[in-house]
């Protein structure tokens, strides 16, 4: 039914009828597109995704007509460019001067979206927003807000000395590619929430906000140590230290993945200038090697110590420890009591384990003089030595921060 009543010029739906011959974008319910169309077409010739090589000229036209009215209007000057689809070979905003602000929401870029060295004034809408190409916004001033929600990006995201003027927002974004925020410039509050950046980010030597959110933010493994930096720096400028401490692992845990690659890479460039290990390298022996050498860090100083910012799991390790020693001194036998000559029972060993661990060493009860057992608590104190130095530095930087 609906079919036929479009159909029809007298249509008792009076919304068809006011705009028949007027494009039918919308945009949220809220910006109606005014342009004309073509007879037999419902989208004006900026919205539609397929355009005659006659209409790709009369939209660019258009898009000079946006940008022309928008310098014109001195009270507030702005490019409504909503919804339009620009084509691959669209290089219009390069090296602009743009007083006001720019609206690109649910705009698809076929090719790139490029605003290098472009000047805008006011705020940046990029919402919706689709490029199938890169974006790129090298040394591009941003004045007002910088608002990136739900934009999808399949190449690359450049953001190479960008100075964002006002508030910076990324929320829900795709970058397919690696993105670059190096150099960049952030005057005010900078956001990252459910960011996803596919290949890669750097950060390096971009200005730090003077507040920000970020959080659920995915990077391939080991390469956010950048990211989680630039996180952490921000929260400990904002006092919060919890947080920070939470990226500092983070940031710690994926410099050790990049260890970890690079050691295996190491390993194997070593094996193959020998002619008789080659086989070691070939059949991936050498990478197992390889990883075995990065392994004792992760397990001491993630495992265990958390990159001193778990004291609680330092605990853990050392109740652990206490535990199951005491187990192993009571199923072995390891222990006697020098008063009453007698292998001590399972609270005797908890007693002696404690002791052991805290490298008190009272001597009323003793391991039995045998190699294995003497060894077994000797580990046991160095154990204990370790991690009470751990404990208390984990502590202290935990509580002494605020
Ligand atoms: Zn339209």
């Amino acid at each position: 039914m609906p079919e036929e009543t479009r159909e029809t010029p007298a249509a008792p739906d009076t919304s068809v009828d006011d705009r028949a011959g007027k494009c039918h974008y919308r945009f949220h319910d809220k910006f109606i597109c005014d342009r004309p169309t073509k007879p037999g077409q419902d989208l004006c010739v900026c919205h539609r995704m397929e355009r005659t090589p006659e209409e790709e000229e009369e939209f660019l036209a258009e898009v000079e007509k946006v940008m022309d009215d928008g310098k014109k209007n001195a009270v507030y000057a702005a490019y409504d460019l909503r919804g339009f689809r620009f084509p691959k070979e669209f290089l219009h905003f390069l090296d602009e001067k743009l007083p006001g602000h720019v609206f690109l929401q649910d705009a698809v870029f076929k090719g790139d979206l490029l605003f290098d060295g472009t000047e805008i004034t006011g705020d940046l809408w990029l919402q919706d927003t689709r490029v199938d190409g890169q974006c790129s916004f090298f040394k591009t001033t941003i004045g007002g807000d910088a608002w990136i929600l739900s934009t999808s990006i399949s190449s690359k995201a450049n953001f190479l000395n960008t100075v964002f003027g006002g508030m910076a927002s990324f929320a829900d974004m795709t970058v397919h590619g690696s993105t670059s925020f190096q150099g960049a410039h952030f005057n005010a509050a900078t956001s990252f929430v459910k960011v996803s950046f596919g290949y890669g980010v750097e950060f390096h030597s971009a200005t730090l906000p003077p507040g920000g959110t970020f959080r659920d933010i995915t990077v391939s493994p080991g390469r956010g140590e950048s990211l989680y930096r630039f996180a952490k720096q921000v929260c400990q400028n904002m006092g919060e230290y919890r947080e920070a401490g939470d990226w500092h692992v983070k940031e710690r845990r994926d410099a050790w993945y990049t260890k970890r690659a690079k050691c295996a890479v190491d390993t194997l460039n070593f094996l193959r200038h020998y002619r008789w290990l080659r086989w070691l390298a070939r059949r991936r022996i050498a990478l197992f090697v390889a990883h075995v050498r990065a392994w004792p860090e992760a397990f001491v100083l993630d495992g265990i110590f958390g990159y001193g910012e778990r004291p609680r799991q330092v605990g853990a390790a050392a109740l652990v420890i206490i535990f199951t020693w005491t187990l192993y001194y009571r199923i072995a036998g390891a222990v006697y009591d020098t008063a009453t000559s007698r292998a001590a029972d399972i609270w005797g060993c908890l007693y002696f384990s404690l002791v052991t661990f805290t490298t008190l060493g009272f001597g009323d009860l003793r391991p039995l003089p045998v190699s294995a057992y003497r060894l077994m608590a000797g580990f046991e104190a160095v154990a204990g030595a370790f991690l009470m130095a751990a404990f208390l530095v984990t502590l202290a930087r935990r509580w002494g921060r605020g």
